[in-house]
C-alpha cells in the first residue's frame, strides 16, 4: 500500500492487533477495493512479506463478493493462449486456454490443424445431469430398505420430482440411484441444470426433498447433504460409469497425409502406441478414467480460462482415447469419450469479466434464452473437441520421439533458476 490515510491506518492496526477480524472489512467499509488494500497491508505488517508481483489494482473486487472468493488481497495473473480454429460439428471455435505449461497451447493448436485439414470433428452429448448424493441413516437395515422402496416407487418419484423442481426454474430431477452401506442410505440425485454447472442448484433441490421425506420417515437421520456417492472433486468409478455433468463423445478421421505432414508420424505408429500406452499402460497402472495421454491438461486450461470450478477437473478429465486404422488402413479414426464434463456458462466464476470474455469468444456466454442448457452442452462439446486435438498432438509427439526435445526448447526457463534467491 503506497499512502495510508489516517482512517485506514486505524483499521489496519486494529486488524493487526486482532481486534477487527479481516473478514468483516468488506461489509464494514462498503468498499471492496479498499477492504482488499487494508487486508493486504495488515498482512504485510504481520508477515514482513509485501506480496510484490501480486497485483492489487486492476480487478473488480465487487464482482467476487459473496460469490467467488473471500478475504482477497490481490489476484494471480495467468496467460491465456488460443488454440484453433477447432472445426467441430461444422463450426469453427478459437479455444482459450489459461496455462503456464509451455508447449500445451502450441500442441493443441497443432491437433486442431490436423482435425481441420481432415474435414473436422463431430461430437454427441449422450447425457446431461448433475448429481448430489446425501447420506441418511435409518434405525435398521430393514427401515433403510423401506426408504429405498419408497423412493423407487414411480408415483412417489413423481411427487419427489415436483418437490425437487420447485427449488429452481431450471433444475429438473431425472432420477435417484440408491446404494446401502449397512443402515446408511446413499441417494444419488441426478438432474438437468440448464446452463449452470449446477452444484448449488442440485444441492438446493436435494435439501427440499430431504425435508419432504422427513414427513414419512421421521426416523431418518440426515448425516450429510453430500455422502460422497455424488461424487464431486474426487476420482470415483460411479462418475466414470454412470456419468456426471455432460457425457460427451467426440470423433474425427484424420487423413493419412495429414498424419504425416502435420503430425509428423504414421497411422500404424499412432494406433500401436495408443494401445500400448493409453489402454494397456493405463490398465497396468490401475487407472480410473485415465485411459488417455493428457486430457486433464486441456480440461484444466479451458476450465480456468472460462471460469469453471477447476477442482472438478478431477472427474471432468476422465477420458478414454481410442485410435484405429480405417479406410483400408490408410487413415486414422480417433475418438475421446468423456463421461463427466462438469461445465456451466452461468454461475460461479463464469460471470467475471475475463472469464466471460473467453466464453464470449466461444459464443457461449451466459444463459441461452432460446434453449436453456444448450450453451453449457456446447461448451462441453468444445472441451471434448479440444481434448481430441490435444490427444492427437501429444500422442504424435510421443510416437515421433519429439516430446523431450520440444519441452526442452519451449518449457524450460531461460533464466538460471539456481542463481535465484
Ligand atoms: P449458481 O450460480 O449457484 O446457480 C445458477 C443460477 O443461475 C440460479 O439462480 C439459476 O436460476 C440462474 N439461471 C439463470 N439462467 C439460467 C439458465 N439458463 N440455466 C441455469 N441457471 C440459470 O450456479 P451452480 O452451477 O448451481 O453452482 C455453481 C457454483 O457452485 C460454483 O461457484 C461452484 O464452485 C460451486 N460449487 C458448489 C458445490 C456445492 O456443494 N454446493 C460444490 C462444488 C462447486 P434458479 O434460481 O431459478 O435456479
Amino acid at each position: 500500500m503506497l499512502a495510508v490515510t489516517e482512517e485506514d491506518e486505524e483499521i489496519i492496526s486494529s486488524v493487526v492487533a486482532g481486534k477487527t477480524p479481516s473478514y468483516v472489512l468488506e461489509s464494514n467499509l462498503g468498499d471492496c477495493r479498499r477492504a482488499a488494500g487494508i487486508r493486504r497491508e495488515a498482512l504485510r505488517r504481520m508477515t514482513g512479506r509485501a506480496l510484490e508481483g501480486l497485483p492489487l489494482d486492476g480487478f473488480d473486487y465487487g464482482s467476487i463478493l459473496r460469490q467467488c472468493c473471500e478475504l482477497p488481497v490481490g489476484y494471480v495473473q495467468l496467460p491465456v493462449g488460443i488454440a484453433g480454429p477447432l472445426l467441430l460439428d461444422r463450426r469453427q471455435y478459437y479455444v482459450p486456454m489459461a496455462t503456464t505449461e509451455g508447449c500445451l497451447v502450441a500442441s493443441t493448436n497443432r491437433g486442431c490443424k490436423a482435425i481441420a485439414e481432415s474435414g473436422g470433428a463431430a461430437s454427441v452429448v449422450l447425457r446431461d445431469g448433475m448429481t448430489r448424493a446425501p447420506v441418511v441413516r435409518l434405525p435398521s437395515v430393514r427401515r433403510a430398505a423401506e426408504l429405498v422402496a419408497f423412493v423407487e416407487e414411480p408415483s412417489n418419484f413423481e411427487t419427489l420430482a415436483v418437490v425437487f423442481n420447485r427449488s429452481s426454474r431450471f433444475a429438473r430431477l431425472q432420477g435417484i440411484q440408491c446404494a446401502l452401506a449397512g443402515r446408511n442410505l446413499y441417494m444419488r440425485f441426478s438432474c438437468s441444470t440448464g446452463d449452470a454447472m449446477g452444484m448449488n442448484m442440485v444441492s438446493k433441490g436435494v435439501q427440499n426433498v430431504l425435508d419432504y421425506l422427513q414427513g414419512d420417515f421421521p426416523d431418518m437421520d440426515v448425516m450429510s447433504i453430500s455422502g460422497n456417492f455424488c461424487s464431486d472433486k474426487k476420482p470415483a468409478a460411479v462418475n466414470w460409469i454412470e456419468g456426471r455433468g455432460k457425457s460427451v463423445v467426440c470423433e474425427a478421421t484424420i487423413k493419412e497425409e495429414v498424419v504425416k505432414k502435420v503430425l509428423k508420424t504414421t497411422v500404424p505408429a499412432l494406433v500401436e502406441l495408443n494401445m500400448i500406452k493409453n489402454l494397456a499402460g493405463s490398465a497396468v497402472a490401475g487407472a480410473l478414467g485415465g485411459f488417455n495421454a493428457h486430457a486433464s491438461n486441456i480440461v484444466s486450461a479451458v476450465f480456468i480460462a472460462t471460469g469453471q470450478d477447476p477442482a472438478q477437473n478431477v472427474e471432468s478429465s476422465h477420458c478414454i482415447t481410442m485410435m484405429e486404422a480405417v479406410n483400408d488402413g490408410k487413415d486414422l479414426h480417433v475418438s475421446v469419450t468423456m463421461p463427466s464434463i462438469e461445465v456451466g456458462t452461468v454461475g460461479g466464476g463464469t460471470q467475471l469479466a475475463s472469464q466471460a470474455a473467453c466464453l464470449d469468444l466461444l459464443g457461449v456466454k451466459g444463459a441461452s434464452l432460446e434453449s436453456p442448457g444448450s450453451n453449457a452442452r456446447l461448451l462441453a462439446s468444445i472441451v471434448a473437441g479440444a481434448v481430441l486435438a490435444g490427444e492427437l498432438s501429444l500422442m504424435s509427439a510421443h510416437a515421433a520421439g519429439h516430446l523431450v526435445r520440444s519441452h526442452m526448447k519451449y518449457n524450460r526457463s531461460s533464466k538460471d533458476v539456481s542463481k535465484a534467491a
